[in-house]
């Protein structure tokens, strides 16, 4: 049977690969775009404030998609 996967608007979301690895329990990469700059000030979705210009979604189950350093629109995710 064919699972209906369903794109629904209005996801106020709250997403960072800024957190050291030493503060949390599970497996995260880091955001390419604060390693390019020694930061940890960006933030890929701010919860009723911003989405970052290179945040492109969330893959199933826990993936991020990341475009940097394009902030163009169409985006082909890598493996
Ligand atoms: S979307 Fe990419 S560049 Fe933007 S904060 Fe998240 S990981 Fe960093």
């Amino acid at each position: 049977m064919d699972i209906v996967i369903h794109k629904l608007r209005g996801a106020n979301m709250d997403i960072d690969l800024a957190t050291p690895a030493d503060d949390i329990a599970w497996q995260q990469d880091a955001c390419p775009w604060n390693q390019a700059e020694s930061t940890k000030i960006h933030r890929c979705a701010v919860k009723n404030v911003s989405l970052c210009p290179h945040f492109r979604g969330v893959e199933y189950l826990d993936t991020l998609l990341c475009s940097y350093p394009s902030s163009n629109k169409i985006v082909k995710p890598n493996d």
